[in-house]
């Protein structure tokens, strides 16, 4: 708990962002925190590794998903996955869309870069109502790979995420 509380006073809460009655959890000050950002990584792989056994790949979430996955990957000496926004990654890629409070977004992975069967940890920052990281599990799914575990830094709770991902093992480092 005491430490949980140290990283949540590193994360700054930004009132009317991105929108009026929107409280932003802006994680930057966190990440800029040498000590801080070492003792996140070291707490996701100790319950990876606790709780899941190994896994074979971490898959994060563009944007910020990719800086904690991919210092998590590296502490348990497994690969990194990018789950990208559309667009950005060269053909041939699977694709899963959702909906926002506006439109829709999509994520997209490389064909292939993820093996049928592998176990794979999915990583990001916040859990907010849950649709990216539901997307995100469709897609290693789509891959015909198993998605172990969710972690996060940071669970917003009151918005239906974790009841969202339902049927997966949710793990968020502290709660607002
Ligand atoms: P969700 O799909 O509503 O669960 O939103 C989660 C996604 O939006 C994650 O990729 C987060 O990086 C981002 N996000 C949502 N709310 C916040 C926030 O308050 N701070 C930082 N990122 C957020």
């Amino acid at each position: 708990p005491e430490a949980a509380e140290r990283l949540e006073a590193l994360v700054r809460p930004v009132p009317d962002y991105p929108e009026p009655g929107v409280v932003f959890r802006d994680i930057t000050p966190l990440l800029a925190d040498g000590d801080a950002l070492a003792s996140v990584v070291d707490e996701l792989a100790a319950w990876t590794t606790a709780d899941h056994g190994t896994v074979d790949l971490v898959a994060g979430m563009e944007a910020r998903g990719f800086i904690l996955g991919a210092a998590l990957a590296l502490r348990l000496g497994v690969g990194f996955v990018p789950l990208r926004k559309a667009g950005k990654l060269p053909p041939p890629v699977e694709s899963v869309s959702y909906a926002l409070e506006y439109g829709e977004a999509t994520l997209e992975v490389r064909t292939g870069t993820v093996p049928t069967g592998a176990r794979v940890l999915v990583v990001d920052d916040v859990l907010a109502t849950g649709g990216t990281a539901a997307a995100a599990a469709a897609l290693v799914e789509r891959c015909g790979a198993e998605v172990v575990a969710m972690g996060f830094l940071l669970e917003i709770t009151g918005l239906g995420g974790r009841d969202v991902l339902g049927r997966h093992t949710v793990e968020a480092l502290f709660q607002v």
